[in-house]
C-alpha cells in the first residue's frame, strides 16, 4: 500500500476531511484526521496492519505494544500480521503503564505501534514503558506521521503516510481570511 492507497481509504471512510475546521482545541485547520473512522472497518484495519507490519518483518519482534486508546486496533492488527502478541499500555494517575497482567520480559523484542504520531510524545512514553520492563524496543510505527519529521526517536520509525495538517489561531487563519465556511468535524447537519 502506497501513500495514495492509504489516503484513499481514509477519504472513503470520512477519516480525512478537507475544508475548514474548528478543532476541539479551538484552533482552525484545513484538514481533519480521525483514524478511528478508517479503522471501524475491520478489512481496512487488517490491510493497514499488514502494510505497517511489513516494515518490521526483519526485526524478530516478539510483541507489539501500543498506547491506549488510539493504538489498540492498529497494534492488534500489526501483531496479527507479525504473528506475535499485541498488548497495550494505559494511563494510571497520568502515566502510561502495563496493567491487566500484561508483562514484558528481558527476552522480548518490542515494536511500538500507534495510529497517529503528532509530537512523538506518547510514542516515546510507550517506548519507556517497554524499556522499564526490561524489554528491547526494536522499532516504532504509526499509520500516519503528522509530526513533519519533528518526532526524534531513538529507534527506527516507519509510517504509512506523512501528512502535514497545519493549525492556526482563528485570528491568523488564512481560510477565515478567504471567507471559507467553518465547520466542526463530527457534527452532522
Ligand atoms: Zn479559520
Amino acid at each position: 500500500m502506497d501513500q495514495k492507497n492509504v489516503l484513499d481509504l481514509f477519504r472513503k471512510s470520512g477519516a480525512l476531511l478537507e475544508g475548514h475546521f474548528r478543532l476541539t482545541s479551538g484552533l482552525h485547520s484545513g484538514g481533519y484526521l480521525q483514524c478511528a473512522l478508517v479503522l471501524q472497518y475491520p478489512a481496512n484495519a487488517e490491510a493497514l496492519g499488514r502494510a505497517l507490519a511489513a516494515h518490521f518483518a526483519d526485526l524478530n519482534a516478539t510483541a507489539v505494544l501500543s498506547p491506549a486508546l488510539g493504538g489498540l486496533i492498529i497494534g492488534h492488527e500489526v501483531g496479527r500480521a507479525l504473528g506475535v502478541r499485541a498488548i497495550f499500555a494505559e494511563r494510571q494517575d497520568g502515566a502510561l503503564t502495563l496493567r491487566r497482567g500484561f508483562a514484558l520480559a528481558a527476552s522480548d523484542r518490542v515494536v511500538v505501534i500507534e495510529d497517529v504520531v503528532t509530537t512523538g510524545g506518547s510514542t516515546r512514553e510507550t517506548i519507556d514503558v517497554a524499556t522499564r520492563a526490561g524489554a528491547t524496543v526494536v522499532g516504532a510505527g504509526a499509520i500516519v506521521d503528522r509530526s513533519g519529521g519533528a518526532s526524534k526517536l531513538d529507534v527506527p520509525f516507519r509510517s504509512l503516510v506523512t501528512l502535514s495538517l497545519p493549525t492556526y489561531e482563528p485570528a491568523q487563519c488564512p481560510l477565515c481570511a478567504q471567507g471559507v465556511a467553518l465547520t466542526k468535524p463530527g457534527s452532522r447537519t
